[in-house]
């Protein structure tokens, strides 16, 4: 195992990639972070070039998936500058994720440092400005003892990794169609609020099944009453009113992305336009001019279409006027181009 010290920064080259073809996927770039917790505490953490994970076979995470993470992206600003967005946000939604897990908290002080620490070594990594590509930054954290008896483990590990990843519209944003699922996501009091890998494990048989009907996504229901929009897989949903207001949905068990929260502010703040977050009823989705998701990865992708069990609502062929008002304006203000809020961008020096 070779530890970095530092030394290679002065001669950072960016690495020899396509950036504007990358897909979404894992490449394996030169820096981890690694931290590992024992005897009740965390150690200092350091970056390391070796991707392998050598665990037990009994490890807590493997036996009962006692893991949470978080997703953020690094990119290159119009004035060169490398940054990310929001990353404390992250670092306090891990430690909420963690704690409902009965997973010790990684401060989230702690948490951003070794976020830009992470992105410094992988510098070469980060694409340039005007690619549309950007470093995928991916913390995590799983319990790595043996654990038998269902119980918390006593040792944890927390990992950050990045892989560059390509524009996420390729071509334009072009409308998705999703389906309501007849599968839940998330029960009232239960996990769905929280950044876990088990959320996902029981939403990959929905999904493709979904893919194999001929949609893009599934969007779930309030598992209690099954009359109310909650989420997709992996975005929180957003709704324009036919006289320009944002909507979005409120549930204790939806998760709260910090794109729809930043979203919700430049709504207001930027736009001068109202936004809401309430209850959104299967039956009135109708009522809507314009829907779309919201999450890291694409920051708004425009939905065309919500298929309920044969009835249809069409949102339209293109990104709405608003919904692509608050797309612009918030990737502006992540790429320089806007003024930002104080505290929204953490310039990585
Ligand atoms: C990560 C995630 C989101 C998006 O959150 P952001 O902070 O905007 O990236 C939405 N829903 C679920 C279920 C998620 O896991």
């Amino acid at each position: 195992m070779w530890f970095y010290t530092g030394e290679e920064r002065n001669s950072m080259e960016k690495k020899n990639i396509d950036w504007a073809n990358l897909g979404f996927g894992y490449l394996q770039t030169d820096y981890r972070f690694v931290s590992n917790y024992k005897n009740g505490a965390w150690d200092e953490g350091t970056l390391t070039t070796d991707a392998n994970i050598v665990l037990n076979e009994c490890a807590g995470v493997l036996q009962y998936a006692q893991t949470v993470f978080e997703g953020l992206k690094a990119y290159t600003t119009k004035d060169g500058k490398i940054v990310t967005f929001r990353p404390d946000l992250n670092g306090e939604r891990l430690e909420q994720s963690a704690a409902r897990l009965e997973m010790p908290i990684y401060p989230k002080d702690k948490f951003v440092e070794a976020v830009k620490k992470t992105v410094k070594a992988n510098e070469a990594f980060v694409p340039p400005y005007g690619s549309g590509a950007t470093l995928y930054i991916r913390p995590y954290m799983f319990g790595s003892n043996p654990v038998i008896g269902v119980k918390p483990a006593d040792e944890y590990q927390f990992r950050i990794l990045t892989t560059p990843v390509g524009p996420y519209f390729k071509g334009g944003a072009k409308p998705i169609t999703i389906r309501v699922s007849d599968f839940d996501r998330a029960a009232p009091h239960g996990t769905g609020h929280i950044k876990a890998g088990l959320n996902y494990a029981m939403s990959l048989h929905a999904i493709v099944d979904a893919h194999k009907q001929g949609y893009d996504e599934n969007v779930y229901l309030d598992a209690a009453t099954r009359t109310r929009i909650e989420e997709t897989g992996g975005a929180n949903l957003l709704f324009i009113t036919k006289d320009g207001k944002v909507v979005t949905p409120k549930s204790d068990s939806i998760l709260p992305s910090i794109t729809r929260r930043s979203l919700i502010q430049v709504a207001k703040e930027y736009l001068g336009l109202e936004a809401e977050e309430r209850p959104v009823y299967l039956d009135e989705i109708g009522e809507f001019a314009e829907c779309g998701l919201c999450g890291t990865a694409a920051v708004i992708s425009p939905v065309g279409k919500i298929v309920d069990h044969g009835r249809e609502i069409c949102y339209g062929t293109e990104m709405g006027p608003i919904t692509r008002k608050l797309y612009d304006t918030l990737t502006g203000i992540q790429m320089g181009t806007i003024k930002a809020p104080e505290g929204w961008i953490c310039e990585i020096d």
